[in-house]
């Protein structure tokens, strides 16, 4: 078969015990994934239909979709994963062709199960993986990537929020093996750490203005001793600031960290009123 010799080429240095025997009461026609139905207990009856998956084996139980994952990696490298629990990483990108080989990190022996991807079209190697499927795992891909999208994109909401959005919108509540809300959201946090400047060491960092996204938020910037104080605040709050007759203060230590462990973050707030609606605000 044509697909049998392309990945007998392709592979020739993965696929060291290609000895596995196979069903031969099952139609093959792309010749995929032996040991996929070797263990029947793995196989996934009914997947939604993908945009990158098209692999399909000859038999209507037996159908394994695969997708790819651009930046579904811990590092936001490619990833490559199927309907039956297993993930891959890339090998070898050719010019027409892709090698992904078995990603999975909880094994002493490395695993050399592939796959070879050709445009939309997806063929397991003779290789079988040498460890189980893992529960719901395109599932929980899905919704990490979703999740780290999220947090990049919305500065400004909170993890929390993102995770328990997405888990409820991408999920069924019964389906085993997801991760919490509460661990997607530590994900998330990870996530958007990697996206801040570096955490000053000391007081003599400069303020990323660029990284603020808000023209003229950063007020002032003075220096006393060896003392350093930031004022930030938008322009709109400014001008609230100058109607408001009376100001109220607020400090606070706790969520202040190193360099500034000696010092407090202070808030000005004052009442404003829309629509007959008052409330306090802080605008500085
Ligand atoms: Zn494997």
């Amino acid at each position: 078969m044509e697909t049998d010799s392309v990945l007998r080429d392709s592979c020739e240095d993965y696929h060291e015990d290609t000895n596995i025997s196979v069903n031969a009461g099952l139609i093959h026609p792309h010749n995929i994934d032996r040991s996929i139905l070797i263990e029947s207990e793995t196989n996934e009856t009914s997947q939604p239909d993908e945009v990158l998956s098209t692999s399909v084996i000859g038999h209507e139980q037996e159908t394994v979709t695969f997708e790819v994952f651009p930046e579904g990696s811990k590092r936001g490298k490619p990833l490559l994963v199927s309907s039956d629990g297993f993930r891959y990483s890339v090998k070898k990108n050719q010019k027409k062709s892709v090698l992904w080989i078995c990603s999975s990190r909880s094994l002493k022996v490395r695993c050399y199960a592939t796959v070879i991807q050709k445009g939309s079209e997806f063929v397991r190697g003779h290789t079988s993986h040498q460890h189980g499927p893992k529960v719901s795992l395109k599932e929980k891909i899905s919704v990490s990537v979703q999740v780290k999208t999220s947090a990049s994109a919305n500065p400004y909401k909170s993890a929390t929020e993102i995770s328990t959005e997405i888990r409820d919108n991408s999920i069924l509540p019964e389906q085993p093996g997801l991760p919490l809300a509460s661990s997607l959201a530590r994900k998330a946090n990870r996530y958007r750490c990697t996206l801040r400047p570096a955490e000053p060491k000391d007081l003599q960092f400069e303020v990323d203005e660029c990284f603020l996204k808000c023209k003229d938020f950063l007020v002032a910037d003075i220096t006393n001793g060896s003392a350093r104080h930031l004022v930030f605040a938008t322009k709109q709050q400014l001008e609230l600031l100058s109607n408001t007759k009376r100001w109220f203060m607020d400090g606070t230590f706790k969520v202040v960290g190193q360099p500034f462990e000696s010092g407090q973050l202070s808030s000005i707030h004052g009442f404003v009123k829309v629509n007959n609606v008052e409330k306090q605000v802080p605008l500085a």
